[in-house]
């Protein structure tokens, strides 16, 4: 083994590293077991003594019927080998004191009982400040099936959160925490996780059949006399370490600049792996230009079989799983928008590695913003999703109508902790509804300041767990930098707004009036004189036109309106979009034909945009605009029912 401190794949250290993990497991496929043994440090980052450490148990939440995560979801043992669960065979400290007596299961989220996802060490001693705790412990892991993230079904192994691994121990300031502590949830249906980056060397032993891949680098193979295989990864500073083996997988091997790429497949599915792999370059060319540096020089991503899809759409930084079908035609990019989004993860959860249990759409959220960025840069046009003669879908818009759509969309704010979404909201908040106001916010400020904003995030923030308030204020410091105070002071009002409140956004032109306007008509009185005064004939030709706009949503934002004239003429007007309704008057020899808010696609956050349009008269230009409107909503109907 290589020793836990020290380089052996990055040149310098991108993290703290103050946790890391030495494994040697063995998965027994018989009893769908994998035990071992890891010893696991955690150095004490803050200034006050520590006497306990919180450890993650993820595997107990399919323990039972009644864990957290089968009380607020679906799943379910399949039958008696179905359940999953993890146990601590023993554990001591550096010195061979014996903790097995100090431990016990803790419910840092609620008061169920029965969910045994965290588990206490306390310690005989206190942790000094910058001091290391070394924990040696044997344990035991079942796997689960049905596969949830992680699991088993018949010889297929996809194995995540599977060992005792440490919470994040904060200290005070750290994602504006008042005072220092562990944070360390429970394993909940809607929450992903949060960690410390951390070096891992693991061993696993396995059947000599089995085809594996993981998020280390693989530093030796080595066969047993017993018919078995011994695999070697090392990863540094990654914040988790996932595995998979299967006899059936198929490897493929390619390379992007430093990075050599994997790829595990099935055989059904070796058509796609031109589509899966080129993808993951396009991800990585993208994120590289417009966020930052891909730091590690490997990735692994496996697009599981049919028999484990329910391991797909997941990421663990190094290691990311896509998810397909074993015939996807071309025009539809499922494979690789799912591909493009779990490698994007490896930016937003695994190099930023923000707290998705508390901040799910700092992760989730952004993630998807990125993801439909590259997909509709890259494939279709804009039209990345699908792309057919005469249906085709935006992923930006696919997700827009997943948002727009939801009945619930009001029922939240956007910044809960993952588990707090009431009424199913979790999904359309933490990935749509963030992604729109992204893109709304990228509509405000353009897009270059939007890649300033990413890269200076990325610049500063990286590997260093940052707040959504911490990329608020990113925001606010590069838009002043940018564009000064065009949108005021700061951006908090647009946060106040989409994040932390729970209003929509919708702007509607109501009406068009176009009145001939006329002189004076009736009695003028001067002196004596009284005489009846008629218009001249001339100012009968002059238009009085106005365009009605209104704003029916909670939310504010500028925008724009473009106001087109009879004889083709054309004005743009800026709206601060502040008041409820607003005027546009014009007085001319031309008539108002139609008026559109936001005619760029600028605020993609307006649930409604059917009304942000009104022709008065048909014209051309104007019938071919609706049409437009018309087929696009079209496509994006077949699209939902087609995906
Ligand atoms: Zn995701």
């Amino acid at each position: 083994m290589f020793p836990l401190y020290g380089q052996v794949i990055l040149r310098t250290p991108l993290s703290p590293r103050l946790t890391g993990y030495d494994i040697n497991a063995t998965l027994v496929p018989d009893k769908h077991i994998v035990s071992g043994s890891v010893k696991a440090y955690w150095i004490n980052p803050s200034k006050a003594d520590v006497s306990e450490a919180l450890l993650h148990m993820y595997m107990n939440a399919f323990k039972s019927n009644k864990t957290d995560m089968c009380t607020e979801g679906d799943w379910s043992a399949a039958g008696k080998e179905g359940y999953g669960w993890i146990r601590i065979k023993t554990i001591k400290d550096k010195n061979g004191t014996d903790l097995l007596g100090n431990i016990q299961y803790v419910q840092p989220d609620d008061s169920n009982i029965d969910d045994q996802t965290v588990l206490k060490v306390t310690l005989p001693y206190a942790v000094k400040p910058g001091d290391t705790l070394w924990l040696d412990m044997t344990f035991e892991t079942k796997l689960p099936s049905p596969i949830r993230r992680t699991g088993f079904k018949d010889d297929y192994y996809f194995v995540g959160q599977w060992f005792p691994k440490f919470g994040v121990y904060e200290p005070a300031g750290m994602r504006q925490r008042p005072a220092d502590g562990w944070n360390c949830h429970q394993f909940h249906e809607n929450s992903e996780f949060y960690s410390n980056h951390s070096v891992y060397n693991v061993s696993v032993t396995m059947p000599a059949n089995y085809v594996a891949g993981s998020g280390g680098k693989l530093m030796s193979e080595t066969k047993n006399s017993d018919g078995t295989k011994t695999l070697t990864w090392r990863a540094e500073d990654i914040v988790d370490f996932a595995w998979t083996a299967w006899p059936g997988y198929k490897v493929f091997t390619d390379r992007w600049r430093d990075v050599d790429i994997t790829f595990l497949t099935s055989q059904p599915r070796t058509d796609q792996v031109e589509r899966q792999i080129s993808s993951l370059k396009n991800a990585l060319e993208y994120l590289d230009k417009n966020v930052g540096p891909y730091p590690w020089p490997h990735v692994t991503f496996v697009d599981p079989p049919t028999i484990g899809a329910g391991a797909g759409g997941m990421e663990y930084t190094t290691l990311f799983t896509s998810a397909s079908g074993d015939h996807v035609p071309d025009e539809l990019r499922m494979p690789e928008m799912v591909t493009i989004h779990e490698f994007g993860h490896a930016y937003f959860m695994g190099i930023m590695a923000s707290n998705e249990f508390e901040e799910p759409w700092l992760d989730e959220g952004v993630n998807s913003f990125w993801e439909q960025r590259i997909v509709d840069h890259y494939y279709g046009n804009g039209y990345g999703l699908l792309t057919l003669p005469f249906i085709r879908c935006s992923d930006l818009g696919f997700s827009r109508l997943q948002y727009v759509s939801d009945r619930s969309r009001t029922a939240a704010t956007n910044d809960l902790w993952s588990w707090n979404y009431p009424h199913g909201t979790y999904g359309v908040m933490s990935y749509s509804k963030t992604a729109m106001w992204l893109h709304t916010l990228q509509g405000l400020t353009g897009e270059e300041t939007m890649d300033h904003i990413f890269r200076e995030y990325y610049r500063r923030w990286a590997f260093k767990h940052p707040s959504g308030k911490d990329f608020i204020d990113v925001v606010n410091e590069v838009v002043k930098k940018d564009l000064g105070n065009k949108y005021g002071q700061d951006m908090n009002w647009f946060f106040d707004e989409v994040l932390y409140g729970s209003g929509i956004c919708d702007y509607s032109v109501v009406g068009i009036s176009n009145n001939k306007t006329t002189g004076y008509r009736g009695v003028v009185i001067e002196g004596d004189s009284i005489r009846i005064e008629k218009p001249d004939r001339k100012s009968d030709t002059l238009t009085c036109s106005t365009v009605k706009l209104e704003r029916p949503g909670d939310i504010v934002i500028p925008v724009e309106v473009l106001i087109h004239f009879d004889n083709g003429d054309e004005v743009r007007e800026q709206w601060d979009g502040k008041a409820r309704t607003k005027d546009y008057v014009f007085n001319g020899i031309h008539e108002v034909q139609w008026a559109e808010i936001d005619p760029d696609n600028k605020v993609p956050l307006d649930v409604n945009r059917v009304n942000n349009s009104y022709t008065l008269k048909t014209n051309k230009k104007a019938a071919r605009r609706m049409m437009d409107k018309y087929v696009t909503l079209m496509q994006l109907m077949i699209s939902t029912i087609t995906l």
